[in-house]
Formats: C-alpha cells, structure tokens, sequence
C-alpha cells in the first residue's frame, strides 16, 4: 500500500477591517505579501507552488470596495466587485452588457460568486477575460500604497504573463470607466469547453460624435500575446470614418490590421497561427456586429 505525502507551504494570515489597515498590512508584508481577494488564483498557485506567499492579507471584509457605481460622467467598479455581480451589470448600464456576457461564460458559477475583477486583472494572466473588453471601454484603475494613491490605463498596468507593474502592497481599489457619446461594444471569443479559458478572445468599441463620425475605435485581444493587449493598428483606419464610410471591405482590412498587432505562440491549448486566424475572424465579426448596433441607434 502506498501512501502519498502532501506537503503544505505556511503563510501568516492577515486580515484587515478596512482599506487603510489593508494599505498598513501590505506594506509590513512587503515583497511576500499578497491580497487574498476570491482566492481563485492564489489558491491554486498555492498549491502548485508556483509563486511563494509569506503574508496573505485578506481582503473580503473591505465592504467599500464592493458594487457598481453609475455617475454624469463614469462608471465606477469596486476592485472586489466578483464576476456574478459583474454578470448581472447590463442592468446597471447598457455600456456594462459585453462585460456582463463575458463574465457569464468565465469560470463556473461557484468560481463565479468568488472571484473578483481586481483579481481577474492584478493577476495578469494574457487570457485574463474581463481586461480587453474594460480596456476597450477605456477603463483605468485606482491603486493606493501607504505613500498615496495613483491613477493608470488598464492597458499599463500588464507588464509581462503573470506580472502586473503594481509594487509590492499596492492595492488597486477600483475602476473608472468613462460615459459620453454613443458607443457600441461587441467581442467575439472561443474556449475548448464551457470551462476552459479563452483560446483567444477578441473585444471593440466604437463610439459616435454628435456630427455621425467615429470619435474613437478601441480594438483589444486576450490569449494572442503574453499580455491582454490594445490593437491599435486596426484603430486608426476606423477613427473618422462616417457609418456609410465603414463598408465590409473596410471593416475586413481593419480587423487584418488588428490581427497584426497579435503575437500568438503555440501551448497545449492551440497553434499560434490558429490563434493569429481566429482572432482576425472575431475582429471583423465584432466590428460588424458594433456597426450595425450603431446604424440603429445604439444603446443609449
Ligand atoms: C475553475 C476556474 C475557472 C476559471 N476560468 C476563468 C476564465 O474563464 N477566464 C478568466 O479570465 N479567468 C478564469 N479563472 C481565473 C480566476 O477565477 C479569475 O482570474 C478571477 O477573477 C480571479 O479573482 P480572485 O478574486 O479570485 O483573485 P485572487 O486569486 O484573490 O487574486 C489574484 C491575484 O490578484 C491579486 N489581487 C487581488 N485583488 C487585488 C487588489 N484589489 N489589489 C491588488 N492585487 C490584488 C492577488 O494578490 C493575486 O496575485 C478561472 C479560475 C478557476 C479556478
């Protein structure tokens, strides 16, 4: 009979009552402290030992970063909003639905009541599914260390697969995404099965001004690059442009445009130039289908 030995990594378990103490534990913790958000990645880097953790600050009880907040001019998005309330968030805002589809096919719906935006995001995974669509909403996040707070583009808070820029007891607390003009925003994304992450996952926003001409065009990928990435080559044939202007001829050479910015690799998951024809094919349908929304008005 065998017998089959696992053996436990040790942390100390902090956890504070609010964002100041949570800031103060973060930076007595320093370069082994982690925030315990949903836990959903942490745990399972835990157990594979792929990152060491010697603080973990628990942050469930921080109530004031929880729930979507709709002002004039932004829309903001507590950093432990989880994916079950970010599923139910078209209701909230009509600019929120393609957030809320995407999270409707993340995870599981256990995972879902658990895991949360900010650690969808400060996890960096390039197949993170909530950072193209946030970032092509123009998203940018909040963070506070003991020293103060600063403010930044989603798009730069990923530094490498796995890495964000955030410094050691950083804390992002929310999400800022910015309201004005008639935007209309699709994705297009494909998994192996209902649970798997995304093979690649496509997402655009076009917005219109008062005058019927494109403002801005937010291209954004996941799982082509070793970062959720903005694909701003696809963009700029699209800024300016009337609804007539955008032909299926044009929206085809954006969408190829945009496939270029891509820089996909094989894993066990697919080939890289499965990923490279897969996620010019989702541009294109996203942009149409953006398109069209727009050429009925749009959701506001
Ligand atoms: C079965 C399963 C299926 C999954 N499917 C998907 C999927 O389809 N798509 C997908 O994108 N992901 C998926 N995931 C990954 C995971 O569930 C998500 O990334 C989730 O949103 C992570 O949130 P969390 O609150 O659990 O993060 P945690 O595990 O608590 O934290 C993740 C990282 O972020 C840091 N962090 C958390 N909050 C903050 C904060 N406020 N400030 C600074 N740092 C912070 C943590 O220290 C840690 O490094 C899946 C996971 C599981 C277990």
């Amino acid at each position: 009979m065998s017998t089959t030995t696992t053996e436990i990594a040790r942390f100390a378990f902090v956890r504070p009552d609010d964002v100041a103490g949570a800031v103060a534990a973060g930076a007595a913790a320093g370069q082994g402290g982690r925030f315990w958000a949903g836990g959903t990645d942490l745990m399972l880097e835990w157990q594979r030992k792929q990152r060491s953790i010697e603080t973990s600050i628990d942050i469930t009880r921080l109530s004031e970063l929880r729930g979507i907040d709709v002002g004039p001019s932004e829309i903001r998005i507590g950093a432990l909003t989880t994916l079950a309330e970010i599923e139910r968030a078209a209701a909230v805002h009509p600019d929120l639905e393609t957030l809320a589809a995407i999270a409707a096919v993340m995870c599981t719906p256990q995972t879902r009541t658990l895991a949360t935006v900010a650690g969808n995001l400060c996890n960096a995974s390039p197949a993170a599914d909530l950072a193209p669509v946030l970032m092509v909403l123009g998203a940018r996040i909040t963070t506070l260390t003991a020293e103060g707070g600063r403010e930044l583009e989603l798009e730069d808070l990923f530094a490498a697969p796995k890495q964000s820029v955030l410094a050691d007891g950083e804390l992002l607390t929310h999400i800022t995404i910015p309201l004005g003009g008639r935007r209309a925003v699709r994705y297009g994304r494909i998994a192996r099965t209902v649970v798997d992450i995304a093979l690649t996952l496509s997402a655009c926003a076009l917005t219109l001004d008062d005058q019927g001409r494109i403002i801005t065009a937010r291209i954004a990928f996941g799982s082509v690059a070793p970062t959720p990435l903005r694909a701003p080559s696809g963009e700029q044939l699209l800024v300016g442009k009337t609804l007539a202007e955008l032909t299926p001829e044009l929206l085809a050479e954006a969408a190829t445009a945009a496939a270029g910015d891509a820089n996909p690799i094989d894993d066990i998951r697919t080939s890289a130039a499965y990923r490279r024809h897969a996620i010019r094919v989702l541009t294109q349908r996203a942009l149409t289908e953006a398109v069209a929304q727009l050429s009925v008005g749009g959701d506001q």
